[in-house]
């Protein structure tokens, strides 16, 4: 991986074929935002409507996200938004560890690029993926290493509309984290 910034990593991320859910995909999304962003918030991995924008979060789900990070008085245009793996898994399911280990260095790049001061989780993909714990439902609106705070996937708010409440309040948290000293 020799990318300098975070346009030509995106550009290295649409061309990947480092693993099968290439073969698959319509497009790649390698996520989007500012590459100063203090937030970055990840989830698992594109759905139906984000393979065929090529962009994070435009489905359902991502309505749920848009007006979730509004209650908690958050922009979405100030977050780096991406997932653990880039490509939809066929029909939606989770991705495999073979895949989450060939994509992974794109997510480390992004944040070693972005340098957030908080990392926002969606579900219990990225929480194991990245921190390897799970357990959404008990682990929601705990931070670790000062950096990373645990919420739930927004399809699975989705589901449960009674989880709004609760995901909302994580993401005032994590507007509280966003000037954490940690990592800057
Ligand atoms: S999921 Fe990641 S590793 Fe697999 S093809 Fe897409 S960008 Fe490459």
């Amino acid at each position: 991986m020799c990318a300098n910034d975070l346009r030509e990593l995106a550009c290295e991320i649409v061309r990947c074929e480092r693993c099968g859910l290439s073969k698959t995909r319509r497009n790649a999304v390698p996520g989007e935002g500012p590459e100063d962003a203090r937030i970055m918030m990840i989830g698992e991995a594109p759905g139906a409507a984000e393979d065929l924008a090529g962009r994070p979060f435009v489905g359902r789900a991502g309505a749920i996200l848009n007006r979730a990070l509004n209650l908690a008085g958050l922009d979405r245009d100030e977050i780096f938004i991406t997932n653990i793996v880039k490509c939809r898994p066929p029909g939606n399911r989770q991705p495999s560890a073979d895949e989450i280990r060939a994509c992974m260095p794109y997510l480390r790049k992004q944040i070693e690029m972005v340098r957030p001061s908080a990392i926002c989780l969606l579900g219990n993909v990225p929480a194991r993926a990245i921190l390897g714990v799970q357990g959404v439902t008990a682990l929601r609106g705990r931070v670790f290493d000062d950096l990373y705070l645990i919420t739930f996937h927004p399809a699975a708010v989705l589901r449960n509309m009674g989880r709004m409440e609760l995901f909302v309040s994580d993401l005032v948290r994590l507007r509280e984290m966003r000037f954490g000293s940690n990592v800057r």
